[in-house]
């Protein structure tokens, strides 16, 4: 069976088809750049997302070489993430559905990252650090659900880094600014004391934003200090908390998946953590690490195969759509 995905959840439009067995066969992504100094305007990325949806659409049907009679299954991604973009995914999906007369599947976007990562990383029930420009999450399998072990009690570590970096001026055109912050660090040496804020199996960085943006303004330290001490803080946060979720679960692989995991340094120091675990560490090449539609049509697969069905009327987004809300028929 062939299942189609839509992901619409923040700035990145993703299309993607793959079949039962879990061959990709096209991972259409485009992504709303924000004008310079701002951050995403989720009324500015639901229009770019409608404008371009069709043609992506068609552009997927193209790479993957079949039609669109062919697929078997509509996947799109019911949230978490930003109300304007979740319904430019699903009104499409839901047109594409009625007019092809195919199923629909809602599906929730953590565990899509989860479920791809397992697929391509050859693993089978991981502890997953899922970091984003919007989510921040320790995820892993518990008890006929996934459960989130630890979480930002305010904004996700991806934000924390883009609003660092505008409000040091960085910016580029090409590179994401996680990115742009990382070649920064890579220039830094002096570590700079930043606060180091977890709460329980939580963890916190608006308190650190706004601490990293104060030595900036401070005119005493290299931005480039600040940016390896950020970097450095932040991490080994994530880490720690990471590690706690590992050794209370028992659990012997460790994933890394969102925008975040691109960072060379995380995965360095999670490898590492993993290591003395005798725990495997896995990360996903971008293509499949970012936001993407293969994610979505694979949980749509998986959730289809174990019976889920969705009415037309089920076919609704949810903003705040958590991992544990979902029970896990396929595992
Ligand atoms: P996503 O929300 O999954 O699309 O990921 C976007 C987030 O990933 C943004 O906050 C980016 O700044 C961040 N990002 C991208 N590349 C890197 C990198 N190399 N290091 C750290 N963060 C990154
Ligand atoms: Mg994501």
């Amino acid at each position: 069976m062939i299942s189609l995905g839509i992901e619409s959840s923040a700035d990145k439009l993703g299309i993607g088809l793959i079949d039962s067995d879990g061959n990709i066969l096209s991972n259409i992504r485009q992504t709303y750049k924000p004008p310079f100094g701002s951050g995403i305007h989720p009324r500015e990325a639901s229009e770019f997302h409608s404008t371009n949806m069709p043609a992506a659409i068609e552009e997927a049907f193209q790479q993957a070489g079949i039609a669109p009679e062919e697929i078997d299954l509509i996947s799109f991604t019911k949230g978490p993430g930003l109300g304007p973009c979740l319904r430019i995914g699903v009104i499409a999906a839901r047109t594409l559905a009625l007019s092809l007369n195919k199923p629909l599947m809602p599906v929730n976007h953590p565990i899509a990252h989860v479920e791809i990562g397992c697929l391509e990383g050859d693993l089978k029930d991981p502890v997953v650090l899922y970091v984003s420009g919007g989510n921040t999450q320790v995820i892993a399998f518990s008890e006929g659900r996934y459960r989130v072990f630890g979480e930002t009690l305010d904004i996700p570590v991806g934000n924390c880094l883009d609003v660092f970096g505008r409000n040091a001026g960085l910016s580029d055109k090409q590179l994401p600014m996680g990115r742009v912050i990382e070649l920064e660090a890579l220039k830094g040496s002096k570590f700079v004391d930043i606060p180091y804020v977890i709460k329980g199996m939580d963890v916190s960085f608006s308190g650190i934003l706004t601490h990293t943006t104060k030595l900036l303004s401070s005119n005493n330290y290299d931005l480039t200090d600040i940016a390896y001490s950020l970097q450095e803080t932040v991490f080994s946060m994530l880490v720690e908390v990471t590690e706690r979720a590992l050794a209370h679960t028992r659990k012997e692989e460790v994933l890394v998946c969102g925008g975040v995991a691109a960072n060379k340094r995380l995965k360095e120091m999670l490898n590492e953590m993993s290591l003395s675990h005798n725990a495997v560490f896995k990360g996903l090449d971008a293509n499949l690490a970012l936001d993407n539609g293969v994610m979505i049509a694979w949980l749509g697969i998986l959730m289809h195969n174990s019976g889920v069905k969705a009415k037309l009327e089920d076919t609704i987004i949810d903003q705040h759509y958590r991992p544990e809300d979902v029970p896990v028929t396929w595992k």
